[in-house]
């Protein structure tokens, strides 16, 4: 039990799998089931954990990167979640993860002299006031138009009536994923990637457990448990699908796309969020990049890799330009990326009556955070900003508990109502969960860590920038990754020219957060993907050497891993390839109040 996930000890966690009984198993290894196996494992319970592709490979390597309680959802009155969300966040920079998740300042221009500072003023103040008594994060302050220009300079001016700046924190989404599945580990759990749940199995009404497919070796295996819980976000109506569950509720795609740019394309030093017609757009530090985003738009097409298009790209720029100096054009954008948010809509009366089939059903727990009861709610028509991001909870079947919905910021909550609703029923006292009270791994010893920064650069002869840029991105995991430096000099170097990224976190992603394949580095262990302009590929050579040598790929698969990257980074960089003028968005206000 020791946190590890090593891709060369993939096929021992296999047969783990399959010897089973286990108390739970986890189908998706996004952050919701990456939560749930870390929950029900720090119970004291039997855990297992497949995920079709990589940890995180879905929705959660692509959101915005925000751990937030939504500025957007007060104004939509959706306190709870607000509340909720923003404790999850001060607990996570607190507490949980202050190596992973960061305090960064919002601007928020204002434009109507009069009405807007008010109105935004006391939407802050609640916002503020919803967090708990100790506050990891600084208050919001109001600014004058001078002092918004010199925060963000980028701003167009004529029409500016000052600004707000007030406080949330980001996180590399992927990387918390990771995080939060090799904290399971480290309590017992058995996480294995490329590992597709095929189909459920069946005592009668009773799920006991999954057929899964090995995505590596194509052999298919039964795990047997006693509670299945689904995570499979987007997917989950495919998982019920696949076994003729019909879940109390179905998932709607919506569509988030993110533009990322250099820093030099905006001058600012500090995140911004501005009013569009449809929502809001938010302007996110990422390093020496920004990240820009987001649309939300329906979305019926593929789950895996859904697919940016040129119109998604042109409204990002229009929207961005109505507040800047200095348009933005295509040809500063250096990637892009989107994601499937997995939200909630409910079945109409009408349908739900026919539900089941006549199957028993185990009960039916809605997440307590569910907006209230809103059977009836004709969902599938509204347009998808409107939709909640609140989560639900089903139980379907005896044996079986599926969820969906929610916020990357409330994985926790989220997690803890699943394994809830899951373990009700199991034989003996399950104890209640302890999450709350476990920092993920990295956390553990920060301050000395990050105080002794100097010492463990001299220690293991390495600049004091490569120390600090490790203790940034694994906390006080940082000296598992400068171990392996020691042991091999070349690891110190850089994987790629202009980017702090060293050859060590390769072999790190292999031999401690399993990464399989050089999509798994390029794409989530390290973000070249989306930071470089040319999706990593430069790297890609040097990342198939390094994982060649601990995973003992020949020749053959070498060139195989190389090129499937390739193919890979030229599909995402398709939306980028139109050309033309960035179209002027139409809207009538400037911004819209
Ligand atoms: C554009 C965008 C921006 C967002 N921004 C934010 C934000 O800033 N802050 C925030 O709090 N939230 C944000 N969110 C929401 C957040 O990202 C999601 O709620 C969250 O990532 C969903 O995680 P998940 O684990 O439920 O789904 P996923 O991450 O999609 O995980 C589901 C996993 O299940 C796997 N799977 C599917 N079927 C099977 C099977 N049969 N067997 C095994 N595995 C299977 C998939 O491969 C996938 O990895 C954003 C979402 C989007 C789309």
């Amino acid at each position: 039990m020791t946190g590890v996930l090593d891709a060369r000890d993939r096929d021992e966690a296999v047969r783990a799998l399959a010897a089973g009984p286990l108390d739970v198993l986890v189908i998706g290894g996004g952050i919701t089931g990456a939560g749930a196996a870390l929950d029900a494992a720090s119970r004291g319970l039997r855990v297992g954990l497949v995920e079709s592709r990589d940890l995180a490979a879905g929705t959660s390597s692509r959101s915005s990167k925000l751990i937030h309680g939504g500025l957007r959802y007060l104004e939509q009155g959706d306190f709870k979640l607000v509340r909720e969300a923003l404790r999850e966040r001060d607990l996570l920079v607190s507490r949980l993860a202050p190596h992973l998740v960061r305090p960064v300042p919002f601007l928020y221009p204002l434009y109507r002299k009069v009405v807007e500072r008010p109105y935004v003023g006391a939407g802050l103040v609640i916002y503020d006031a919803m967090e708990g008594v100790k506050r990891p994060v600084p208050h919001h302050r109001h600014l004058t138009t001078r002092g918004a220009l010199r925060r963000a300079p980028a701003l167009r001016p004529d029409r500016l009536a000052g600004a707000m700046v007030y406080y949330d924190a980001q996180v590399d989404d992927a990387r918390y994923t990771v995080t939060v599945a090799r904290t399971a580990a480290r309590y017992g759990a058995t996480v294995v990637t490329r590992a597709t749940a095929t189909s459920l199995l069946r005592d009668g009404s009773r799920v006991t457990g999954a057929s899964v497919l090995d995505e590596e070796s194509g052999r298919v295996f039964d795990v047997r448990a006693a509670r299945v819980i689904v995570c499979a976000g987007v997917w989950s109506d495919l998982v019920h699908e696949a076994s003729g569950v019909r879940a109390g509720y179905q998932v709607r795609m919506s569509k988030g796309v993110h533009l990322v740019m250099p820093r030099s394309a905006i001058d600012a030093d500090t995140g911004m969020i501005v009013r569009t017609s449809k929502s809001v757009l938010f302007f996110i530090p990422w390093d020496t990049r920004w990240i820009v985003g987001t649309t939300d738009t329906d979305w019926s097409g593929d789950r895996a890799e859904p697919a940016v298009t040129p119109e998604d790209v042109d409204y990002i720029l229009g929207e961005a330009n109505r507040v800047l100096a200095r348009p933005l054009t295509r040809a500063d954008v250096l990637a892009v990326y989107a994601g499937l948010r997995p939200l909630v809509a409910e079945p109409t009366v009408e349908s739900r009556a026919g539900d089941k089939g006549g199957e028993s059903r185990a009960g039916d727990k809605r997440g307590e955070s569910r907006a209230g009861d809103r059977a009836g709610d004709k969902d599938g028509e509204k347009p998808t900003t409107k939709l909640s991001r609140e989560h639900v909870v089903d139980a379907p079947l005896p044996g079986l508990v599926s969820i969906a919905g929610g916020k990357f910021t409330t994985y926790r909550l989220m997690a803890r109502d699943v394994v809830d609703a899951a373990t009700a029923g199991l034989p003996g006292q399950v104890p209640a969960s302890v999450t709350s009270l476990l920092p993920l791994l990295g956390a553990d010893g920060l301050p000395a860590v990050r105080a002794s920064a100097r010492r463990l650069a001299d220690d293991y002869g390495v600049p004091a920038a490569v120390a600090g840029h490790l203790i940034d991105r694994y906390g006080s995991l940082a000296t598992e990754v400068l171990a392996l430096i020691r042991a091999d000099r070349s690891l110190g170097q850089p994987l790629l020219g202009g980017f702090a990224y060293l050859r060590a976190e390769v072999a790190y992603a292999v031999s401690h957060e399993g990464a399989l394949h050089v999509e798994d580095v390029l794409a989530r262990r390290v973000r070249l993907l989306i930071e470089s302009p040319d999706a990593g590929v430069p790297a890609a050579p040097e990342v198939v050497a390094i994982m060649a040598g601990l995973l003992g790929w020949n020749r053959r698969r070498r060139a195989a891993e190389l090129r499937r990257y390739q193919d890979f980074a030229a599909a995402n960089a398709a939306a980028l390839t139109a050309t033309g003028p960035v179209p002027e968005v139409e809207s009538a206000a400037p911004i819209p109040a």
